[in-house]
This record gives C-alpha cells, structure tokens and sequence, in this order.
C-alpha cells in the first residue's frame, strides 16, 4: 500500500505552493493526511465546504495519476480547467470521456504513461470498458476518488446504476488501490450503502456538519395559485433588489410566474429544460450579472452556479425528497449572511407527484414515495425544522442551538399532554413486532380496517383502534415525536421499520409526562387563509356601494345606456372593497379593462377619492398585485379566431367546446373588458329587424338577464340564439 509520511509543514507548504491558500477549511487537512496515508477515506461534506480539495492537493503531491469518477460529463471539463489554473502545464489533468475523439483520447494516456498527469477524470462507463482496465492495470494508480457518491445507492436522490460496478472494475485494475468516496448529501441509510458497495472496510470517515446557521427556513401553506403568487412578490418587495431562486415542478408554472413577477417590475426569468440552450446561458449570464434578479427554475437550475449572494430560494411546489430541498436551499447565503427558505405546501402537490410515479416500477415507486413520506413530515412539522433536517441526514441537534432561525422556533406552537398517547403508540410498536413503519402503525392505532388488518389478525390485538377519537395528524405527530425524541428508531436497513429503544422501554415502564406541539393540517390551514381573505381584510363598504350604484343610473341615463352596460355589479362591490382612486386602480378592478376605466371610470374615481377623504378611509394597505392579463388559452384562441373571421361554429369545434359554451365565453370575455367585433358572423345570422329589436330591448332593460330578454321577445320570433349573440355585440360596443 503506497503511504506518504506528512508534517503539518509540508502539508502547507504544499497547499501555498499548488493553490495559494495559507488555511485549510474544516476538516479538510485531517481528510488529506487519511489520503495521503493510503486509508480509505468517506467525505461527507455541504457544497461549499470545499470538497474537492480533498482529493486534489493528494493527488498534485503523490506519484502516480489519481482516478476521479464523476457522474457528469459536462461538469469534467470545468474541474479539468480549474486545476489546470492553478498549474503550468495542462498535462496534469486530464478527462477520459465519450466527447473525446480516439486520437485526443491516444494524446491522454500517452500523458499518463509519461507520468504527467496528476489527476484524470473518468466518468463510470468509460471506466468498464475493458481496453481501458487493460490500460490502467499498466500504470501507477495513486488512489480512486469517487465524487457524488451517493449516486451509488438507489435510496439517493440520483443514482446511477453504473456507480454499483465501480468496486468490480477497481478490483479489475489492481489491488490494494486506496479509496476516497465524496458526497455532498447522505442520510445513514445512503451512507451504509456506500461503504458497502465499495468495500471500504477500516476506512476513515470525516462528516462535516450540514448546519447552515444563517438560513431561515420557512413552509407555508399553499393555498390558490393567485394568493400564493402574491405572498411571492410581497416576499421579493421586501427585499428589493436582491438575487432569488424560486423552484417549481413544471414549464409552465416557471414562465406564468417570471411573467406574473415582471408584470409587478419584479426582473425576473424563467429557466427550464424547454428552452434552448443559448437562451439558458444568457439567462443564466443575467442571473450572476444581476441584470436579472429572480430566477423561476424547475430543478435544472442551479448545477455549478456559485452565486454567493442568493438572499431567498421559495419552493412554489414542494420537492420530491429531502436531499432535493437541502440542495436548493443551500444556494441561499452562501456569503454567510442570512438566507430566507421559504417552500409553500400543499398536500395536493404530494398527490400529484404520486401521480408521475404511477408507471415507474414498483420498486422506484415505492422509494420515491417514502423520500417524499419524509417531506411531509418535514413540511407538517411543528417542532423546529433545523432539527429536523440535522436529523435526517443523521446529525443530532439541540433546538435551542436554532436561534429562532425557523418558522416554528420563531412562532413556536402551543404544545400538548401526550403522556398516555405515547405509551399507545410505543405499544402498538412492540404488538406488532417492531415489522411496521409509521403509516401503517397510524392506521393500526386509528383502527382502520384493511385486507391486511383481517389477514394478520390485527384487529383482535388489544391496541388496534386504541387511539380512535385522534386524527392522523395527531398520531402522526406522536410517532414523528417518538422518533426525534429517541424512544423508536427508523431502522436504516429496513428503511423506516420503527424499533424499540431502550429510552422507549424506559418510558413504558415509568411513563411521564409528556409534552408535543401537534402537526400542521395544511388543508384545513389552507381553507382558513382562504376564507379570511375573502371575509376578512376586504369588507364591501355597504354605504360606498349604494353611492356607487346611484352614481352609475346618473351616468347611465347621461349615456343613454342602460345601467350594467357602465358597470355589471361586481365591479362595483370590488370598488366598494378596493377604494380605487387612480385610473391605474381602476384597470385592476374586476371586469374593468384599461379602455373601459377610460370611457365610464373618471366619475367614479372622482366620488370614491371624496368619500375616501371625507370618512378618513384607510384604503386595503395590501399591495396590489398586477395580474398578467388573466385570460385562459381558449378565450385567447376564440378572440385571435374573431380577429380572423372564424364563422362561430369553426371556432367551437376548434376549441372543444359546444355552442351553448362558445357562447358563455364570449358573454365572459365582454363584460370583463374586451372588445370583440363578431359582426361578420351576426350579419349572416341575425336578420336586421329581429337585431333592432333586441338592442332596443337590452336598452330599455334593467339587467341584461338572458331569460328576461327571451320572455320579453319570444313571441317576435326570436330565438334564444339570436339574443345571445346581438348581447354580445351590444355589450362589446356599449360597454367597452
Ligand atoms: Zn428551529
């Protein structure tokens, strides 16, 4: 085994002399010297913590070349260059790849044989091929560094099935070749089976804290898109300026929301697959030159973009595992200054994820189901979720520590007696042999009947429907509890079988009292927030609106238009809500378009800046959020079809839609402020005398109430059809 003798003064003199840096960081000189002295050595370290010079300095300073197995291609080039930055000569790196023509890969190993090259990047696939075990069994092999490592357990958030050969292929080469394994991420159970799969027996390990001190960490619950899009932009108001992430599932939902924020002067992009890649690269260029302040990414962002002043990172949808929401949020305040994490959650966006799996294999299935199992819990958690998240990736952590850097250490929830509860939960685990994980022990506890209920007997066993008169959100909370607490553990191999600890025992045999804050029920949250903003803040102010309403007959009659034809009734309560008292305020009205603020509006301005004045009104001091032009795909396509003179029934087959409901739409789009011009189509279908009568009808008339018209002019002859279509001209042109 090759072994170098170290001094501390060698070790830096080597690290002035190949990178120019006096210090080391954490744990980075103890993990060189365990390299350095041929061990098999586990790196366990946060992005940032500076991971890769663990295996860099180690290979600049011994003989030999260095293997570093790397799982992304496009990456290999830009390590391959930051190393060739710190030296003379490129020979000394090099990466071994499916890009590289067979003359440029011939120039690489004729390099190595030349002992020139310190350090060589290889991706795994290109490892196995057997001309290339042939060669490296020829020359001097320092030691194997396998970066991202945790892509070598299927319970990881990326693995890749050619990592599991990795320990074949360096028996393969040769014996004795020490092992470095690297990774970012790992809970215990990703841990074990990297020190399984590459047989790294007696090795060293070094895990860095995945503490981020500076970074808050929030969940609230997701309600309507529009409401959860407008805590967004409160969010970034109040941080004008600064640079943010915000993460979503899909396309779509990454171009509505940049679209949403540049409305409200918020510089903002999306990023995802679906764009090509010159315009990913400027957006990206953009985001580290702050001409834009907001990125709006689906995962796809974020690879290998060091931008250290990231302030906020808002999860829109909520992500598939745990190690995805600690690797989005760790891009916040990698400065060290304070970083806002805030994810919104729904436990519909868990239904939907499901969803997606539904035609992977079953094993896939069942992974990527308990990965977000443990998102759940994080997002329902009461307690603090520092701990949570330590715990998770197997650190032990003491709330106290979190200074007040969570939602819930920040606004800490009432917490309740769970003394006899506990003592249920804990001996429900032990009737059921310690064989169930928290799901099933919930249902087991609530009583619930299943096949497998009846099959294994359970509901004869005396704690089956014990805690019956709780909720799942209760029960869940005890069991989470139990395991944060240490009276169960989740067992690493089994994944998730809760077994008895002897703390647990301890209890059982004295309980004590026992104290836990009860999970979030976002559903029910949700529908709280939801009703509050409607009934809440905004009161429809009952005086303004009789006022209003007066107001608009005056204008009416000065019009010589009927009443609703200057504003229909939910215009005018959302003014007796809103107080607008700017043009600009009266565009964001509902049913109120910019052109008919302009025609019927200024009168009505006018009063409510009075009345606002003379009973000292204190308008919503809500932001108001601009709303992109709030049409949907189809009101787009009837009002481009109408623009081309589609005849109507086209335009319905089209769009999938009957006539009945063409027709719905087009009354929608009219009275919310657009003018559509369908004379092209009334003049073929409508006969002249049968259209007078119908505009002088609407008017006359008080409301423009379909059915009252047709009662009124049915007896002339003239069919429902006609009516709708002349209200629709009649509305268009009168209205706005
Ligand atoms: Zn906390």
């Amino acid at each position: 085994m090759r072994a170098m003798t170290v001094t501390k003064e060698n070790l830096h003199n080597a690290l002035q002399k190949y990178f120019g840096f006096d210090n080391f960081k954490g744990k980075q000189e103890a993990i060189i010297k365990s390299v350095l002295n041929g061990k098999d050595t586990f790196v366990i370290m946060p992005t940032g913590g500076g991971k890769s010079l663990c295996y860099q300095l180690p290979a600049l300073m011994l003989d030999g070349t260095a293997l570093i197995i790397s799982p992304l291609i496009a990456l290999m080039k830009n390590q391959v260059d930051s190393i060739r930055g710190y030296s003379q000569n490129d020979e000394v790196a090099h990466f071994l790849n499916s890009s590289l023509t067979k003359a440029q890969m011939k120039l690489v190993k004729q390099d190595i044989s030349d002992s020139k090259t310190k350090l060589l990047f290889i991706a795994p696939e290109t490892l196995t091929k057997d001309e290339n075990i042939e060669f490296f069994k020829q020359v001097d092999i320092s030691f194997v560094a396998v970066d991202e490592a945790h892509c070598i357990s299927e319970w990881g958030h990326d693995f890749r099935p050619e990592y599991r050969r990795i320990r074949a292929m360096l028996d393969a080469i040769g014996e004795d070749i020490p092992v470095v394994a690297l990774t970012a991420t790992a809970t215990p159970k990703v841990q074990s089976d990297i020190v399984k799969n590459l047989g790294m027996e007696g090795h060293n390990t070094f895990i860095s804290s995945f503490n981020r001190e500076n970074l808050y960490y929030e969940v609230r619950p997701k309600g309507k898109k529009e409401q959860t899009i407008k805590q967004i932009i409160q969010v970034i108001k109040d941080m004008p300026g600064q640079s943010g992430i915000i993460y979503v599932q899909s396309r779509k939902s990454a171009e509505e929301i940049a679209k949403a924020l540049s409305v409200n002067d918020i510089k903002a992009a999306p990023y995802h697959a679906g764009l090509d890649a010159k315009t990913r690269s400027n957006t990206q260029d953009n985001f580290l030159m702050e001409e834009v302040d907001v990125i709006v990414a689906t995962i796809a962002f974020g690879m290998g973009i060091d931008k250290p002043d990231v302030r906020f990172v808002i999860h829109y949808d909520i992500p598939k595992s745990i190690e995805n929401y600690y690797q989005e949020t760790g891009r916040a305040g990698r400065d060290g200054l304070e970083g806002r994490c805030i994810a919104f959650y729904a436990y519909k966006d868990i239904l939907k994820l499901e969803k997606f799996l539904r035609d992977k294999p079953v094993a896939e299935r069942e992974m990527s189901a308990q990965l977000m199992q443990e998102v759940m819990a994080y997002a329902e958690a009461t307690s603090c979720r520092r701990r949570f998240l330590l715990h998770y990736f197997g650190e032990q952590f003491d709330e106290d520590n979190c200074s007040k850097m969570c939602d819930n250490c920040r606004h800490p929830k009432e917490k309740v007696e769970v003394k006899n509860e506990m003592a249920i939960a804990l001996k429900a685990v032990l009737q059921l042999d310690e064989n169930y994980g928290i799901k099933p022990l919930i249902n087991f506890v609530r009583g619930k009947d299943s096949k497998e209920v009846k099959d294994f007997g359970f509901n004869q066993k005396e704690f089956f429907g014990a805690g019956k008169e709780k909720d799942s959100t209760f029960w869940s909370s005890v069991f989470r509890q139990a395991v944060l607490n240490g009276l169960v553990r989740k067992d690493v191999e089994s994944y998730g079988l809760l077994k008895m600890n002897d703390k647990g025992r301890a209890f059982l045999e004295h309980p004590h009292s026992f104290k836990i804050p009860i999970d979030h029920n976002y559903e029910k949250e949700a529908v709280e927030i939801e009703e509050s903003a409607k009934g809440g803040a905004a009161v429809l102010d009952e005086a303004l609106m009789k006022m209003l309403r007066d107001l608009r007959r005056r204008e009416a009659k000065k019009h010589n238009v009927p009443p609703f034809v200057i504003f229909q009734d939910p215009s005018l309560e959302d003014m007796a809500t809103q107080y607008p008292i700017s043009m600009d305020d009266m565009a964001n009205i509902s049913g109120v378009s910019k052109g008919k603020a302009i025609r019927y509006g200024r009168p009505f301005i006018q009063m409510i800046k009075e009345y606002v004045e003379e009973n000292e009104i204190e308008r919503p001091s809500d932001l108001v959020v601009k709303q992109v032009a709030n049409k949907s795909k189809v009101k787009i396509n009837i009002i481009q079809g109408i623009d081309r003179k589609v005849p109507l029934e086209d335009l319905a087959e089209t769009n999938q839609l009957s006539m009945e409901e063409l027709m719905d739409e087009l009354y929608s789009i009219v009275t919310s402020g657009t003018k559509v011009n369908i004379d092209y189509y009334i003049d073929d279908n409508v006969d002249e005398y049968s259209r007078e009568d119908i505009v002088d009808y609407f008017m006359g008339a008080a409301t423009d109430s379909l059915d009252d018209a047709y009662r009124e002019l049915k007896d002339d002859d003239i069919t429902m059809e006609e009516i709708q279509l002349v209200r629709i001209k009649f509305l268009s042109d009168m209205a706005n």
